[in-house]
C-alpha cells in the first residue's frame, strides 16, 4: 500500500486587512517533504499518525509539502497556486498511489479561489485516477462544499474546538480510508445543511453531550463517522453555513438521516448555544467590582487565530481612561513597538506607540509612558502538545500600572505561559485580557475567579446576524429566524 500525504491550509477571513503571503506561511509551518522529521504542531500532527500508521502496515509513504499559515486574510493567488501545483507535481511523480491523505483547513480562500479545498481535491482525484482512496481531515471551521465531496472518498473534520482530537480524528481517516483501499468498507457521504452561522464551545453543554453523541453512534450500525463542520462566519464563500456530515458504510439513505437528526438537535438547541457576551463597559464594570481576581476578559474580536490583527486598543483604551491597575493585557502583534522595546533595553523609561495600526479594526494606536520589564526572544507559548512560536517578546508596565505583552509573530493567547515566561503571573492580577476567543480556556478557566466573553469592536465581531456577507447570500440564522421557512 502506498500512502501520499501532503499540508496545506489557513483558515481566511475575507473581511482581515492582512494579505497571506508566503511570509506567512514560513513563519508559520512550512516543510519541505519533511514535516514528519520535526516536531508535531497542530497542523502536522495528521501527517505524524499517517506515517506511523502506514509504516505499521508495512507500507510506503510519500510525504509531499507540509504548509500552513496563521489565519488572516486572502491568500496571494500566485503563493497558493504554487503550493498546490508542488503537491500535485509530488503525487504525479509518486504514482500509482493508492491512498492520498490530505491535511487541509477547510476554510481556505484565495484570490479567483473561493474554496482552495474543493480546487485541490479536484486537482488531486484528477492526477491520482479513479481509484486511489482520497481522503481529507479539516479543523471543524470549514465549509465543506459540493465540490470537495465530489472529489473526496472521505472527509473528516475535528469534534473539538479548542481543536485537541486532530491526531484522534486523523487516526480515524486513515482507518476508513484503508479499509475502502482493502475493500473492506464502502464509505458513503451524506451532508445536513443546518442553515446557521454561529460559534460553538465543545467542552460545554449542550455540545459537549453531542459532541459524545455523535462518537458514540459510530463504529455501530454501518456508522462510520460523524462530523460536525461548524462552518467559518468571517469567511464570505457561497456555501459558508454549518454541516452536518455523515460517512455510513454503502448505505446513503441511513447517512442522510443520522446526518438529519444531529442537524436538526443543533438547530433545537440554537438559542442555548448562542454566545453570550459583554461590551466593554459591561465587562470593565463587572471586573471592577471584583476585589480579588483574576477576572478573565476574552477579546474575542481580535482574535489572531480568527485572522484578526492582534493589535486592537478599544479594551486597553477604556482601561486606561478608568485608571485601573493590577491588570495585564495581551498579546499585541507591534513588531514595532517590540523592536523600540529591545532598542531601549530593560528597565528603560520611554513614551511608545502601541497598537491600532493595521486598520480600522484595530481602533487607534495608544501614546503610553511605559517601562520595559523584561525582554525576551524567539519566545513561545503551549498550545496542546506543541510549542507555538511568539517570536520576540517585551513586557511592558504602563505609568498608570498595566502590563502588557507585545510581540513580533501574530498569535493568539494560547496558555497563561505566554506571560510566566516573561516572569508575569496571570494568577496575581484581578483583570487578565486575553486577545481569543476560545483557545486560552484550557490553560485560563483554571486560574480565573470568572472568564467574559468581551465583544469588542473589530475583525471577527460576534454579531452573526450582521456579517456584511456578499458571497453568502442564503437565508441563515440568526440573521433570520427561521431559514427554513424562507
Ligand atoms: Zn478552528
Amino acid at each position: 500500500m502506498k500512502v501520499f500525504i501532503a499540508c496545506l491550509g489557513t483558515e481566511t477571513n475575507t473581511f482581515s486587512p492582512i494579505p497571506t503571503g508566503e511570509e506567512t506561511f514560513v513563519e508559520t509551518m512550512f516543510y519541505d517533504g519533511d514535516a514528519t522529521q520535526h516536531e508535531q504542531n497542530l497542523f502536522s500532527e495528521p501527517l505524524h499518525v499517517w506515517r506511523r500508521k502506514t509504516e505499521a502496515h508495512q507500507g510506503v509513504v510519500v510525504e509531499s509539502l507540509a504548509a500552513f499559515a496563521q489565519p488572516a486574510g486572502i491568500t496571494v493567488r500566485g503563493v497558493y497556486e504554487g503550493y498546490r501545483d508542488r503537491i500535485l507535481a509530488d503525487l504525479e511523480a509518486a504514482l500509482p498511489v493508492d491512498v492520498v491523505l490530505l491535511c487541509m483547513h477547510g476554510a481556505m480562500v484565495a484570490e479567483g479561489y473561493p474554496d482552495c479545498e474543493g480546487d485541490l481535491l479536484e486537482c488531486a482525484r484528477g492526477v491520482a485516477g479513479p481509484d486511489a482512496v482520497l481522503g481529507a481531515e479539516l479543523d471543524l471551521h470549514c465549509s465543506v462544499t459540493k465540490k470537495m465531496l465530489a472529489a473526496a472518498d472521505v472527509i473528516v473534520t475535528f469534534k473539538e474546538y479548542p481543536h485537541i482530537d486532530g491526531g484522534a480524528r486523523a487516526a480515524e481517516l486513515f482507518d476508513i480510508c484503508t479499509a475502502k483501499h482493502q475493500g473492506t468498507a464502502n464509505p458513503v457521504m451524506e451532508v445536513y445543511d443546518t442553515r446557521m452561522i454561529n460559534m460553538w464551545r465543545t467542552p460545554v453543554e449542550p455540545m459537549k453531550s453531542v459532541v459524545a453523541d455523535m462518537q458514540a453512534r459510530e463504529g455501530k450500525d454501518g456508522v462510520l463517522s460523524v462530523s460536525f463542520a461548524h462552518g467559518f462566519p468571517w469567511g464570505d464563500v457561497p456555501e459558508a453555513s454549518a454541516k452536518m456530515l455523515v460517512i455510513a458504510d454503502g448505505d446513503r439513505p441511513k447517512a442522510a438521516a443520522v446526518a438529519k437528526s444531529f442537524g436538526e438537535r443543533i438547530w433545537d438547541l440554537r438559542e442555548e448555544t448562542q454566545a453570550s457576551t459583554h461590551s466593554i463597559d459591561e465587562a470593565l464594570d463587572e471586573a471592577a467590582q471584583i476585589a480579588e481576581g483574576p477576572i478573565v476578559l476574552a477579546d474575542i474580536s481580535d482574535n489572531a487565530g480568527g485572522g484578526a490583527p492582534s493589535d486592537s486598543t478599544f479594551i486597553l483604551r477604556e482601561m486606561i481612561r478608568r485608571k485601573m491597575s493590577n491588570a495585564m493585557n495581551g498579546l499585541y502583534w507591534d513588531p514595532v513597538a517590540t523592536r523600540f522595546c529591545f532598542e531601549a533595553g530593560e528597565g528603560a523609561t520611554f513614551d511608545l506607540r502601541v497598537g491600532g495600526k493595521c486598520g480600522l479594526a484595530s481602533g487607534d494606536p495608544l501614546d503610553l509612558r511605559v517601562t520595559v520589564r523584561k525582554l525576551l526572544r524567539d519566545a513561545g507559548q503551549t498550545f496542546g502538545s506543541s510549542r507555538n512560536r511568539m517570536g520576540d517578546a517585551a513586557w511592558v508596565t504602563t505609568d498608570g500600572g498595566i502590563d502588557l505583552v507585545l510581540n513580533s509573530v501574530r498569535t493568539q493567547v494560547f496558555h497563561p505561559d505566554a506571560f510566566t515566561q516573561l516572569g508575569l503571573d496571570p494568577a496575581e492580577r484581578n483583570i487578565v485580557v486575553v486577545k481569543s476567543t476560545q483557545h486560552f480556556y484550557a490553560g485560563f478557566a483554571p486560574l480565573a475567579r470568572k472568564v467574559l466573553y468581551v465583544a469588542a469592536p473589530g475583525a471577527i465581531p460576534p454579531d452573526f446576524a450582521a456579517i456584511p456577507f456578499e458571497n453568502f447570500t442564503d437565508p441563515y440564522w440568526p440573521r433570520v429566524a427561521n431559514p427554513f421557512g424562507a
